[in-house]
């Protein structure tokens, strides 16, 4: 029984092993949208991580010499580097990536409400019909 599992898992580990060594950096790396490419990248890393899981229990259950393992282990092990070092680099740009968001948000909305005056000794934004604001009761400028 536990034999049949681990061939089951065996075949399954080696399809997933495969795919990724021979598309990687190709059609995987092409098709990332600079937008979702963190989120690419972590399932990356999860089925990596996954794959190493699968692969010391298919040692574990004998189908793999020692060397094999180690080998391929090594392999695996250096592509999951790869990755944790792209989403490093990713993350130290992504604040700034999430604050430009925020940015254009912000452009966004106030594009709808940019004729509402900020109160100068609040800031509260009011219509520009208004002469004094409606926050603190300051006399508005009008810019
Ligand atoms: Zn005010």
């Amino acid at each position: 029984m536990v034999y049949l599992i681990c061939a089951f898992l065996g075949s399954g580990v080696l399809a997933a092993i495969c795919v990724p060594l021979f598309r990687k950096d190709n059609s995987i790396e092409s098709a990332i949208i600079e937008e979702t490419e963190w989120d690419l990248l972590q399932r990356k890393k999860e089925v990596l991580l996954g794959n190493i899981q699968d692969l010391d229990f298919e040692f574990k259950c004998g189908k793999l010499s020692e060397s094999d393992h180690t080998q391929i282990r090594k392999e695996m092990t250096s592509e999951v580097a790869v990755v944790l070092d792209h989403i490093d680099r990713l993350e130290k740009s992504l604040d700034l990536d999430v604050l430009i968001r925020r940015e254009t948000d912000t452009r966004k909305t106030s594009a709808k409400s940019k004729a509402q005056t900020s109160c100068g000794s609040c800031g509260a934004k009011n219509p520009p019909s208004n002469k004094f604001c409606s926050e603190c009761g300051a006399r508005l400028n009008r810019s």
